[in-house]
């Protein structure tokens, strides 16, 4: 137990080792009162129970005065021994935490300690103190309280340093600075605290004995320490001359980084002589009225989950880096860290225990750097370090070791034990023309790379990689753009009744008119589209263009759309779809979605319960590609299927692959036994139009009937 706090005892807890302290405090009056030398009991938190008239002289305690109401008789003060007032709140005693840190040695050890005092700042009593602490055993050898001896010593060596006394005053000195809602410390002239009040310990959060183990220095925020200290300097620099005191309205930092802003005033103690001896410090705690701003700053820069710098924050702190690295030579080091399946983790753990893992490993990926390297988060599952003065790669993989050994280490998640592990991309500044985004997307690209090769290791991004994919990544911004600013645009192929070629249906397919590359078909920007998302955008558009098209067309045929799975893992495309034939006026019946067979396999769970929804507003849902995918035919027997597309790979091998021949037949037979419509994709010669007419195929696609055209009605008929 820290022997930080003298509160006010219950008359409970006064009871040493089993004995009630009042019955014995009688006997012990005399005895206790007749020494010469100070004795303080306290209990195994440090309340002090008991202390005789020299000890309360020694250590600067309160007398007990006037007995306020009922206080008991036995507690008056003009007894031979004299209580300290403990009927007030604490009575700071910079002499008691001195005791303290002896008294609780001996507690905690549970045997006698003996020691001098640290020196104690000029207050009127001696400088040093002798203390002699014999804990008080209980049964189970634990120390329930501690009997202290306290007398005065002479200085052990005189200090070389140690300041004149400074003049007169002392005791109001002492009387401000114990009540004064100020935070007010006296300190050496290099800024150590010798004497620190309750308000300055409260505000930063330390106790006296740790915050005298501190400089000024410690408590100024960085950026305002060599303001404050040249300020200093100008006061204690030239005597006679020197100003009486300065005010700077500054930041402070507190225990565990903890910030506050106050206004801090600092005058000099000076011995007779005028010169400098002392400093006393004054903080006034400002921070309710810089509260609003600075948290909003401190918002807008950090990650509000892990208080680790945002991506600004970061980006910002890459350019300083480069600005200070440009000229020496060596790299600025950028090393994203993408936990590897946090998926996993998340859907598992649920999302207040994701956080925490998220939380854990920010720190952990933090802990492993050096000072001055920044840690920081981008979002998501993605951590970023950023390490200035790093030589070459090899450097920076050390430093992405470290994280990695850092996040790995186990990590208990609902009981179960955990380890998490990151995969590293590296990108290193170079001379060229560098800037921060440059760096964050090479160490993205690292990192893909990483993950590729199977995770949990680091990579450096390496030039030919760096271009493939930073040609991927901006097809993948130009694509966002592409759709909003409506550069794509859709081809309608024909659909037709096999034996009269009367166009049932058109199939949507989606072309991107890029201003540079020209028109691009769908497998030169889907696989982007579909790896980032933005598919499910770009689906959405094609289904409102697609519908309204057919709702503008003369023809009475059916649109078809094609939907990408990524489309359906996600609710809300029934939605869509019912508000896109409300706004279009198209009757439900003429829109056909054609999904793969993968999504009618998936175990997504929002797969089915959407495909059902489609199927209640009247919409038709048809299999596309077919016989390439899996084999399992179960779906067409659970789900709303009202037809299939035949891939065109069995198309192309009509009458020259008899294996091709029969898998269609194959097909056809069992879209007839299950009452389906069965359409084949990919005629391009009469001779296959023979053939599927002749084993009795009713409807089909192909450029023999059509190839895909930007309008909707050219599309009609074309041969
Ligand atoms: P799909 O749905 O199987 O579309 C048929 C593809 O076969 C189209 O290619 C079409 O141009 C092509 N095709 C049609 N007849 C013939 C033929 O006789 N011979 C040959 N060799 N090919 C023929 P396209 O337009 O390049 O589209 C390729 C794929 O891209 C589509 O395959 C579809 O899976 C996807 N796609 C196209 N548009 C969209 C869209 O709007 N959304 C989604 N999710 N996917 C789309
Ligand atoms: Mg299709
Ligand atoms: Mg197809």
């Amino acid at each position: 137990m820290p022997l930080g706090d003298l509160r006010r005892p219950r008359r409970a807890q006064r009871e040493v080792a089993g004995v009630p302290v009042a019955e014995s405090e009688a006997r012990h009056r005399a005895l206790l009162g007749a020494l010469p030398d100070g004795v303080l009991l306290q209990d195994a938190n440090g309340n002090v129970l008991l202390a005789n008239p020299r000890a309360g002289q020694l250590l600067g305690l309160p007398r007990l005065e006037e007995p306020r109401g009922a206080v008991p008789a036995p507690r008056r003060g003009d007894g031979p021994v004299e209580l300290i007032d403990l009927t007030e709140p604490r009575p700071f005693s910079l002499r008691l935490d001195e005791v303290n840190r002896i008294s609780a040695a001996a507690l905690r050890s549970g045997q006698l300690q003996s020691g001098l005092t640290d020196p104690i700042p000029l207050d009127g009593g001696p400088r040093f103190l002798q203390v002699t602490s014999i804990p008080l055993l209980g049964d189970d050898g634990q120390a329930r309280a501690v009997v202290s001896s306290i007398s005065p010593a002479t200085d052990p060596a005189p200090a070389p340093d140690a300041p004149p006394r400074p003049a007169g005053g002392e005791d109001i000195f002492r009387r401000t600075m114990q009540h004064s809602p100020i935070g007010i410390a006296v300190t050496a002239l290099n800024g150590r605290f010798l004497r620190v009040n309750r308000t300055l310990c409260r505000m930063l959060g330390y106790r006296a004995d740790e915050l005298q183990a501190r400089t000024l220095a410690d408590i100024v925020h960085p950026e305002d320490l060599a303001a404050v200290q040249t300020r200093i300097a100008d006061l204690v620099a030239d005597g006679f001359h020197a100003q009486d005191s300065f005010r700077l309205e500054r930041r402070f930092l507190g225990h565990g980084g903890m910030q506050l802003w106050g206004t801090l005033v600092i005058t000099p103690i000076r011995d007779s002589a005028a010169r400098p001896v002392q400093l006393v410090v004054q903080v006034e705690d400002r921070s309710d009225l810089y509260q609003a701003q600075g948290l909003m700053t401190h918002m807008t820069l950090h990650d509000r989950l892990t208080g680790l710098p945002n991506r600004p924050l970061v980006l910002d702190r890459i350019q300083k880096a480069l600005d200070r690295t440009r000229r020496n030579g060596r790299h600025v080091a950028v090393l994203q860290c993408d936990v590897d399946h946090f998926r996993v983790v998340n859907d598992n753990a649920g999302y207040e225990d994701g956080d925490e893992v998220l939380i854990e490993i920010g720190r952990r990926v933090a802990g492993a750097l050096r000072a001055g390297d920044t840690a920081g988060r981008l979002g998501g599952d993605e951590f970023v370090v950023v390490c200035e003065d790093i030589k070459d790669e090899d450097e920076a993989g050390l430093v992405a070791d470290r994280v990695r050994v850092a996040v790995n280490e186990p990590l208990i998640l609902g009981g179960r034990s955990l380890r998490p592990t990151v995969s590293v991309g590296i990108a290193l500044s170079d001379d060229s023309e560098c800037d921060p985004l440059m760096l964050l997307r090479d160490a993205e690209i690292a990192t893909y790379q990483a993950k590729s090769r199977g995770r949990d290791r680091w990579d450096a991004v390496d030039t030919t990689l760096r271009k493939a994919a930073a040609e991927r990544l901006d097809l993948e911004h130009e694509l966002r753009a592409a759709i909003l600013d409506d550069e794509l645009e859709l081809h309608f192929q024909p659909i037709v009744e096999l034996s009269g070629r009367q166009v049932i249906g058109r199939e949507a397919l989606v072309r991107w008119q890029h201003p540079v590359r020209g028109l691009m078909p769908p497998i030169a920007f889907l696989p982007v589209a579909e790896e980032s998302g933005l598919i499910v955008e770009l689906g959405a558009w094609v289904l409102r263009a697609a519908v309204r098209a057919a709702a503008a067309g003369a023809d009475p045929g059916y649109v078809a759309v094609n939907v990408s799975p990524n489309q359906m893992i996600r609710p809300g495309l029934g939605d869509q779809v019912e508000r896109v034939l409300a706004d279009s006026g198209l009757p439900p019946e003429r829109l056909v979605l054609e999904l793969t067979e993968s999504v009618m396999l998936s175990s997504a769970p929002a797969a089915r319960p959407e495909i059902e929804r489609l199927h209640a507003l009247g919409v038709r849902i048809v299999v596309d590609d077919f016989g390439t995918g899996f084999s399992a035919l179960s779906y067409l027997r659970d789900l709303p299927v009202s037809g299939i597309k035949v891939d065109r790979s069995f198309t192309a091998g009509l009458g020259t692959d008899p294996q091709c021949d029969r898998i269609v037949e194959a097909l056809i037979g069992l879209g007839r036994g299950l009452g389906i419509d069965v359409i084949v994709e990919g005629v391009e010669t009469e001779e296959q139009s023979a053939l599927l007419a002749g084993i009795g195929v009713q409807h089909a696609q192909g450029y023999l009937f059509g190839r895909p055209s930007p309008r909707y009605e050219l599309a009609l008929s074309s041969s």
